[in-house]
């Protein structure tokens, strides 16, 4: 179902999401941890490998990783779940990630760089800039820089609120061209496919944006970190422009599906046109 966009609007910001050459994925929890909450080595080992068949393209990659407070769930028996056990958490989780990812991204070749922000760095102008800088130098020298909120002092104040909206800010904070947003349904629905067989995959978004987001307030419960955020980001970031796709994390070869046009998932069409170059 695309509602109203036409097939050749909807093509055409799918060859415009193939041809970015820098990339933002944004994976969550679901996408990197287990039942227990422990870190799915496969699940990990499956995103590296996406990830590494855009590197391959010479595509630059910036990941925006969940997972810290899960991953450390499942390492420290007996915790609660209150805020301040939460962000003590995340750092057990946030280490054990990284340690994951770093070995991962090694069977490539490949060295990666952690960077924890909160909502200080993206609206101070200075902090931004040296936030800039950084993951310039970073994609220059080839490494891979893996974002995720610095859950430890973000209180919430400084709260960015979850990594869907520092996904959508990164994207548009380093220029990049596309936005994956990596989940466990397969894209935006007609329904919750969880719980309703009959919920349909909505192709593309982007005129039809009201319709879409009517449709999704009517069908899910989700609040903090559903499908909802997703959807603000990826629509907040093809308002400037830059398309975005939200996918299923599971699906095979996802992100090589992406850079070759295929139809996969929901795509959010850039809001002001789909540009010439
Ligand atoms: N920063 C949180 C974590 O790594 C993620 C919040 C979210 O799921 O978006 O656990």
């Amino acid at each position: 179902m695309s509602e109203t966009l036409e097939d050749a609007t909807v093509a055409e910001a799918r060859q415009m999401a193939a041809d970015a050459d820098r990339v933002v994925v944004k994976a969550g929890t679901n996408s990197l941890t287990d039942e227990e909450s422990n870190l799915d080595d496969e699940k990990l080992d499956k995103l590296v490998d996406d990830i590494q068949s855009l590197l391959k393209r010479d595509k630059e990659v910036i990941l925006v990783s969940s997972g810290a407070i899960g991953a450390g769930t499942g390492r420290i028996e007996g915790s609660t779940g209150t805020v301040e056990e939460s962000q003590a958490l995340s750092t057990v989780g946030q280490s054990h990630l990284m340690h994951r990812y770093t070995e991962s991204f090694g069977r490539y070749d490949r060295k990666v760089a952690q960077l924890l922000l909160t909502q200080h760095d993206l609206e101070n102008p200075e902090r931004f800039t040296n936030f800039r800088n950084t993951v310039e130098t970073l994609l220059d020298w080839g490494v891979v820089p893996i974002l995720n909120e610095n859950d430890a002092v973000a209180t919430e104040e400084i709260r960015i609120g979850d990594n869907d909206m520092l996904s959508a800010a990164a994207t548009m904070g380093v220029d990049g061209d596309l936005l994956v947003t990596l989940t466990d349904v397969g894209g935006v629905y007609t329904g919750n496919p969880k719980e309703d067989g009959h919920a349909e995959r909505i192709e593309a978004v982007g005129a039809n944006y009201d319709t879409v987001q009517e449709i999704v307030t009517e069908s899910t419960s989700d609040e903090f970190g559903g499908i909802q955020t997703k959807i603000e980001g990826a629509r907040d970031v093809s308002e400037h422009g830059i398309p975005a796709v939200i996918a299923r994390s599971t699906e095979p070869d996802i992100l090589e599906k992406i850079a070759t046009a295929k139809p996969v998932g929901t795509i959010f069409v850039p809001i002001n046109g789909v540009s010439d170059d």
